[in-house]
Protein backbone atom coordinates (compact mmCIF):
# COMPACT_ATOMS: atom_id res chain seq x y z
CA UNK A 1 0.00 0.00 0.00
CA UNK A 2 0.94 3.30 -0.74
CA UNK A 3 -1.89 5.54 -0.40
CA UNK A 4 -4.37 5.19 2.34
CA UNK A 5 -7.22 7.74 2.05
CA UNK A 6 -8.87 8.53 6.14
CA UNK A 7 -12.45 10.07 6.52
CA UNK A 8 -13.26 11.46 9.95
CA UNK A 9 -14.71 14.35 11.51
CA UNK A 10 -14.99 17.48 10.92
CA UNK A 11 -14.50 18.14 14.64
CA UNK A 12 -12.81 16.55 17.26
CA UNK A 13 -15.59 14.55 19.28
CA UNK A 14 -16.23 14.53 22.82
CA UNK A 15 -12.98 12.93 24.09
CA UNK A 16 -9.61 13.63 23.66
CA UNK A 17 -8.92 10.00 23.14
CA UNK A 18 -9.94 10.36 19.28
CA UNK A 19 -7.51 13.40 18.51
CA UNK A 20 -5.10 11.37 20.74
CA UNK A 21 -5.85 8.47 18.48
CA UNK A 22 -6.05 9.76 15.36
CA UNK A 23 -2.46 11.60 15.74
CA UNK A 24 -0.87 8.03 16.46
CA UNK A 25 -2.21 7.12 13.37
CA UNK A 26 -1.10 10.22 11.24
CA UNK A 27 2.35 9.22 13.07
CA UNK A 28 2.16 5.31 11.69
CA UNK A 29 1.54 6.68 8.29
CA UNK A 30 4.12 8.47 8.13
CA UNK A 31 6.48 6.04 9.75
CA UNK A 32 5.57 3.64 7.08
CA UNK A 33 5.71 6.00 4.32
CA UNK A 34 2.44 5.98 3.13
CA UNK A 35 0.85 8.88 1.96
CA UNK A 36 -2.18 10.31 3.90
CA UNK A 37 -5.32 11.35 1.37
CA UNK A 38 -8.14 12.99 3.16
CA UNK A 39 -10.33 16.12 2.86
CA UNK A 40 -8.19 18.71 2.66
CA UNK A 41 -9.72 20.21 6.27
CA UNK A 42 -7.83 21.95 9.15
CA UNK A 43 -10.77 21.11 11.79
CA UNK A 44 -11.42 18.65 14.13
CA UNK A 45 -9.91 15.16 13.81
CA UNK A 46 -8.76 16.14 10.14
CA UNK A 47 -6.79 18.64 11.03
CA UNK A 48 -5.10 16.82 13.93
CA UNK A 49 -4.30 13.53 11.74
CA UNK A 50 -2.96 16.22 8.98
CA UNK A 51 -0.50 17.96 11.07
CA UNK A 52 0.71 14.88 13.00
CA UNK A 53 1.60 13.43 9.70
CA UNK A 54 2.98 16.23 8.11
CA UNK A 55 5.36 16.59 11.67
CA UNK A 56 6.35 13.18 11.58
CA UNK A 57 7.78 13.85 8.01
CA UNK A 58 5.05 11.99 6.16
CA UNK A 59 3.24 12.99 2.86
CA UNK A 60 -0.52 14.51 2.99
CA UNK A 61 -2.67 14.79 -0.33
CA UNK A 62 -5.82 17.18 0.78
CA UNK A 63 -8.69 16.79 -1.77
CA UNK A 64 -11.36 19.59 -0.72
CA UNK A 65 -14.33 20.91 -3.20
CA UNK A 66 -14.15 24.67 -4.17
CA UNK A 67 -17.02 25.43 -1.49
CA UNK A 68 -15.12 24.33 1.07
CA UNK A 69 -11.56 25.87 0.12
CA UNK A 70 -13.75 29.17 -0.22
CA UNK A 71 -15.13 28.64 3.10
CA UNK A 72 -11.42 29.02 4.66
CA UNK A 73 -11.83 25.25 5.87
CA UNK A 74 -8.72 24.24 4.11
CA UNK A 75 -5.38 23.37 5.47
CA UNK A 76 -2.98 25.19 2.33
CA UNK A 77 0.43 23.67 4.21
CA UNK A 78 0.37 19.95 3.03
CA UNK A 79 2.42 18.12 0.17
CA UNK A 80 -0.46 19.03 -2.11
CA UNK A 81 -4.01 20.27 -2.36
CA UNK A 82 -6.44 19.31 -5.15
CA UNK A 83 -9.05 21.64 -5.19
CA UNK A 84 -12.11 19.80 -7.18
CA UNK A 85 -15.25 21.19 -8.46
CA UNK A 86 -17.83 18.96 -6.33
CA UNK A 87 -18.25 16.64 -3.23
CA UNK A 88 -18.87 13.68 -6.01
CA UNK A 89 -15.78 14.42 -7.16
CA UNK A 90 -13.66 14.74 -4.27
CA UNK A 91 -14.78 11.51 -3.55
CA UNK A 92 -14.00 10.17 -6.79
CA UNK A 93 -10.52 11.33 -7.09
CA UNK A 94 -10.21 9.58 -2.98
CA UNK A 95 -10.70 6.63 -4.20
CA UNK A 96 -8.94 6.89 -7.60
CA UNK A 97 -5.54 7.41 -6.17
CA UNK A 98 -5.89 5.48 -2.61
CA UNK A 99 -4.80 1.82 -1.76
CA UNK A 100 -7.32 1.24 1.11
CA UNK A 101 -9.71 3.53 3.12
CA UNK A 102 -9.66 4.11 6.92
CA UNK A 103 -13.13 5.76 8.95
CA UNK A 104 -11.99 7.31 12.32
CA UNK A 105 -15.11 8.66 14.41
CA UNK A 106 -16.66 11.42 12.32
CA UNK A 107 -20.54 11.94 11.88
CA UNK A 108 -22.87 11.94 8.69
CA UNK A 109 -19.61 13.12 6.42
CA UNK A 110 -17.81 9.92 7.62
CA UNK A 111 -20.24 7.55 7.27
CA UNK A 112 -21.33 8.62 3.91
CA UNK A 113 -17.61 8.41 2.89
CA UNK A 114 -17.05 5.18 4.35
CA UNK A 115 -20.32 3.16 2.93
CA UNK A 116 -19.30 4.38 -0.10
CA UNK A 117 -16.01 2.94 -0.69
CA UNK A 118 -17.78 -0.49 1.07
CA UNK A 119 -20.57 -0.61 -1.39
CA UNK A 120 -18.30 0.19 -4.57
CA UNK A 121 -15.94 -3.25 -2.78
CA UNK A 122 -18.93 -5.39 -2.69
CA UNK A 123 -20.12 -4.72 -5.92
CA UNK A 124 -16.15 -5.30 -6.84
CA UNK A 125 -16.01 -1.79 -8.95
CA UNK A 126 -12.68 -1.83 -6.81
CA UNK A 127 -10.55 -4.39 -4.61
CA UNK A 128 -9.75 -2.39 -1.77
CA UNK A 129 -9.63 -2.86 2.08
CA UNK A 130 -12.14 -0.91 4.31
CA UNK A 131 -11.32 -0.40 7.98
CA UNK A 132 -12.73 1.41 11.25
CA UNK A 133 -10.69 2.75 13.93
CA UNK A 134 -12.57 1.74 16.88
CA UNK A 135 -11.42 4.87 18.93
CA UNK A 136 -12.33 4.03 22.62
CA UNK A 137 -15.57 1.91 21.75
CA UNK A 138 -17.00 4.77 18.75
CA UNK A 139 -18.53 2.30 16.72
CA UNK A 140 -19.61 -0.72 18.83
CA UNK A 141 -23.21 -0.06 17.99
CA UNK A 142 -22.58 0.81 14.17
CA UNK A 143 -20.87 -2.90 14.00
CA UNK A 144 -23.43 -4.53 15.75
CA UNK A 145 -26.53 -2.81 13.86
CA UNK A 146 -24.45 -4.37 10.75
CA UNK A 147 -24.24 -7.70 12.56
CA UNK A 148 -28.26 -7.47 12.60
CA UNK A 149 -28.34 -6.40 8.32
CA UNK A 150 -25.88 -9.34 8.05
CA UNK A 151 -28.54 -11.98 10.61
CA UNK A 152 -31.84 -9.94 8.76
CA UNK A 153 -29.98 -11.07 4.94
CA UNK A 154 -29.53 -7.31 3.53
CA UNK A 155 -25.90 -7.62 3.82
CA UNK A 156 -23.61 -11.06 2.64
CA UNK A 157 -21.90 -12.70 5.57
CA UNK A 158 -18.65 -12.39 3.22
CA UNK A 159 -19.88 -8.68 2.56
CA UNK A 160 -20.07 -7.88 6.20
CA UNK A 161 -16.70 -9.33 7.01
CA UNK A 162 -14.75 -7.00 4.45
CA UNK A 163 -15.13 -4.61 6.78
CA UNK A 164 -11.78 -4.21 9.10
CA UNK A 165 -11.64 -3.20 12.63
CA UNK A 166 -8.87 -2.39 15.16
CA UNK A 167 -8.62 0.25 18.17
CA UNK A 168 -5.48 0.57 17.28
CA UNK A 169 -3.57 2.20 14.06
CA UNK A 170 -0.30 -0.26 13.53
CA UNK A 171 -3.32 -3.15 13.64
CA UNK A 172 -5.52 -1.72 11.42
CA UNK A 173 -2.75 -0.98 8.67
CA UNK A 174 -1.08 -4.55 9.17
CA UNK A 175 -5.25 -5.83 8.38
CA UNK A 176 -5.36 -3.37 5.46
CA UNK A 177 -2.04 -4.73 4.22
CA UNK A 178 -3.18 -8.31 4.86
CA UNK A 179 -6.63 -7.98 3.06
CA UNK A 180 -8.27 -10.34 0.58
CA UNK A 181 -11.30 -9.29 -1.28
CA UNK A 182 -14.32 -11.26 -1.40
CA UNK A 183 -15.27 -13.75 -4.00
CA UNK A 184 -19.04 -12.95 -4.33
CA UNK A 185 -19.85 -9.71 -5.42
CA UNK A 186 -22.88 -8.29 -4.22
CA UNK A 187 -25.13 -8.15 -7.27
CA UNK A 188 -24.63 -11.87 -7.65
CA UNK A 189 -25.55 -12.44 -4.15
CA UNK A 190 -28.67 -10.59 -4.40
CA UNK A 191 -30.18 -12.44 -7.39
CA UNK A 192 -29.55 -15.43 -5.52
CA UNK A 193 -31.03 -14.26 -2.20
CA UNK A 194 -33.63 -13.44 -4.57
CA UNK A 195 -34.55 -16.58 -6.15
CA UNK A 196 -34.59 -18.26 -2.45
CA UNK A 197 -37.44 -15.70 -2.20
CA UNK A 198 -36.83 -13.99 0.98
CA UNK A 199 -38.71 -14.31 4.16
P1 LIG B 1 -18.33 14.83 9.38
O1 LIG B 1 -18.02 13.41 9.75
O2 LIG B 1 -19.79 15.06 9.13
O3 LIG B 1 -17.70 15.84 10.28
O4 LIG B 1 -17.68 15.03 7.93
C1 LIG B 1 -16.35 14.74 7.75
C2 LIG B 1 -16.09 14.33 6.33
O5 LIG B 1 -16.86 15.17 5.43
C3 LIG B 1 -14.62 14.51 6.00
O6 LIG B 1 -14.00 13.26 5.73
C4 LIG B 1 -14.63 15.47 4.81
O7 LIG B 1 -14.38 14.80 3.60
C5 LIG B 1 -16.01 16.08 4.76
N1 LIG B 1 -16.08 17.40 5.47
C6 LIG B 1 -17.06 17.79 6.31
N2 LIG B 1 -16.84 19.02 6.83
C7 LIG B 1 -15.69 19.45 6.29
C8 LIG B 1 -14.89 20.66 6.43
N3 LIG B 1 -15.26 21.67 7.23
N4 LIG B 1 -13.75 20.75 5.71
C9 LIG B 1 -13.38 19.75 4.90
N5 LIG B 1 -14.07 18.62 4.73
C10 LIG B 1 -15.21 18.44 5.41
Amino acid sequence: MKRISVFCGSSPGARAEYAAVARQLGQEIARRNYCLVYGGGSVGLMGELAISTLAAGGEVIGVIPQSLFDLEVAFTNLTELRVVATMHERKAVMENISDGFIALPGGYGTFEEIFEVLTWAQLKIHPKPCGFLNIYGYFDLLLKFLDHTAQERFIGCEHRQMILVDENPAGLLDQLNAYTPPAVDKAAWAKRESSLGGG
